[in-house]
């Protein structure tokens, strides 16, 4: 099977993860601070706190920012279910912004009708969680602009978005929100195996969720609620977790992220090839390209074109697997999955993520893909899309 989404690991990572395994700290040493400091230098912001997922990093995020069971976020329909359950996982509210059909992202007009008549109602959001669809960033300014004007807090999704620029700059500099946040799974732009990072420029934020990251243990004394009893003291302050990177994670980190920007420049090769090859006689529709982004293309998504199309969504997607394509589908709309319908959610009330989900496929995109199967995918689209 051609995978959709592969990791590429290289000697030189190999040789930094079998350094720390012969170092001191196999965690809390040295890499992780390192694995930090790099990714605030790559992308312009301030601080930086990695952790074992961005899961983890997003429910951090939103207890740093006090999100509770009074309170109400929202997040685009079409993610992964983790951008939702953060909410879920603070006893909050969860609801959606339904997407703009033609960038996959959460809709900038739709979200400003859904705050307008929220604000009458009295049920803003506390936190609003845009999420870099396919690595292409969001309407970073307007959302912004909206969200500060009905005073919500932001976190940026960008899961899919590192190596991405928005505005010529690097996604993850916080300019437009609270907090970003990042995954290194593998088949993500760069990877710690599992791993994920918060990025913010506030330090009042950083130390919560690092706090939150470990235990809600503090050895600050500063932070303290009473005097040290000596060095071996500690206190701890808040309810928090184990949501800790590893050094061994980090030392992997730190090496894959040299080579960000090749692996982005790779998939801009690949999915231009993908552009080129998809004329307008092809039944389909190509990603939309959005002025003012620079995408990470963490995926490559086609749309069919069904009414000209002989075939099923369902039957055109089995057919590319059977042929051995490891094609892929992101996302099934978090509001349709059983759990989210047991909360009250329904089938049409995200009209633009149902549509979406109905026609969507994702095509293989990797660093490692090989001309000759990329070939073989484009041949393969082509020619299920002509035949009955
Ligand atoms: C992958 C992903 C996550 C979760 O990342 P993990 O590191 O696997 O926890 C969250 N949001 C989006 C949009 C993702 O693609």
């Amino acid at each position: 099977m051609i995978a959709y989404g592969k990791q590429d690991i290289t000697s030189e990572d190999i040789d930094e993860v079998i350094n720390v395994l012969k170092s001191d700290f196999l965690t809390q040493g040295p890499k992780v601070e390192y694995f930090e400091k790099n990714l605030c230098t790559y992308t312009g912001a301030k601080h930086a706190s990695v952790v074992n997922s961005a899961t983890s990093a997003l429910h951090i995020a939103c207890l740093a920012l006090g999100l509770s069971k009074e309170d109400i976020l929202w997040t685009s329909p079409v993610t992964f279910v983790a951008s939702a359950n953060a909410g879920l996982y603070c006893g909050a509210k969860v609801d959606f912004v339904d997407i703009d059909s033609d960038t996959f992202n959460m809709c900038p007009l739709k979200l400003e009708e859904k705050l307008i008549e929220a604000n009458k109602t009295n049920t803003l959001p506390k936190i609003l969680i845009p999420v870099h669809l396919c690595g292409q960033s969001c309407d970073m300014k307007k959302i912004k602009e909206l969200c500060d004007k009905f005073d919500v807090k932001i976190i940026e999704d960008a899961s899919h978005a590192i190596g991405g620029k928005y505005l010529s700059e690097p996604v993850g500099n916080c300019k437009y929100s609270d907090i970003t946040v990042f995954s290194f799974h593998p088949v993500k732009i760069i990877t710690t195996a599992e791993g994920g990072a918060a990025l913010t420029n506030d330090k009042t934020l950083l130390n919560k969720m690092n706090l939150y990251r470990s235990h809600g243990i503090t050895r600050n004394e500063e932070e303290m609620m009473e005097a040290s009893h000596g060095s071996w003291f500690y206190q701890q302050i808040n309810l928090g977790f184990n949501y800790r990177m590893t050094d061994i994670q980090a030392a992997l980190g730190i090496s894959q992220l040299k080579r960000v920007d090749k692996y982005v420049s790779d998939r801009h090769r690949l999915a231009t090839k993908y552009d080129k090859s998809f004329g307008s006689e092809i039944p389909l529709d190509i990603p939309h390209h959005i002025n003012d982004t620079y995408s990470s293309y963490h995926l490559y998504v086609i749309r069919l074109q069904l009414e000209k199309i002989n075939k099923t969504h369902k039957d055109f997607f089995e057919e590319l697997r059977a042929k051995g394509i490891g094609v892929n589908l992101h996302y099934i709309p978090v509001h349709l999955h059983p759990y989210y319908k047991n909360l009250g959610f329904k089938h049409g009330d995200f009209p633009n993520a149902e549509d979406y989900y109905s026609k969507a496929i994702s095509l293989p995109l990797h660093p490692n893909l090989t001309p000759v199967d990329q070939e073989f995918i484009i041949e393969s689209i082509k020619s299920i899309s002509s035949s009955s």
